[in-house]
């Protein structure tokens, strides 16, 4: 488990840090964060960058599934945690996601992190960080600062290994066979 340290600078609410994680909590996280793994599989199979997101209710209910989709669709913003915040809109009937916790392998991009703080989702669970576009912890503060009008509960490093060893293996595969990523 990964202890994400607030950006100088940043505010964070101290309630907020102080998350404590007891066993059943940590257990629970990684059984959700393996059904998002398995979606991340979904897009490595047909070579998609391995990214994936399940939306889960209190009572521990999976809501809506989404992996990336990016190059079959054509789409910029086929993100996994798009297709994620627009199915479960559509069964719960309400833009309003506060009761929902979504667990992603990696950490939101701007966008995504920006379409959560939109769906005013209570929770984030991610896996691995991203240095390039992570826009919870790593280059932003997107869900945590309260600047927007919304803020989420952070998790981060759950399954980090996990989540980061497929990341790594489809980009190593891809330089492999030549093409650029
Ligand atoms: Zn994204």
């Amino acid at each position: 488990m990964t202890v994400v340290e607030p950006k100088q600078g940043t505010e964070r609410d101290p309630a907020e840090n102080a998350e404590v994680q007891s066993p059943e909590q940590r257990e629970r996280d990684e059984t959700f964060m393996r059904a998002a793994l398995a979606e991340a599989d979904r897009a490595y199979a047909i070579r998609e960058v391995p990214v994936g997101c399940v939306m889960v209710d209190p009572e521990g209910v999976i809501v809506s599934r989404g992996s990336n989709l990016r190059e079959a669709s054509k789409d910029p913003t086929a993100h996994a945690e798009m297709f994620a915040i627009r199915a479960a809109s559509e069964a719960l009937g309400t833009f309003r996601l506060d009761r929902l916790t979504a667990y992603v392998t990696l950490e939101p991009c701007p966008m995504c992190a920006g379409a959560l703080v939109l769906g005013r989702v209570g929770r984030v669970v991610y896996g691995c960080s991203d240095p390039k576009a992570g826009a919870v912890d790593t280059l932003f503060g997107i869900g945590r600062t309260p600047a927007l009008n919304h803020r989420f509960a952070v998790t981060a490093g759950v399954l980090e290994v996990e989540c980061a060893e497929r990341l790594k293996r489809f980009f190593a595969e891809l330089r492999a066979s030549g093409k650029k990523g």
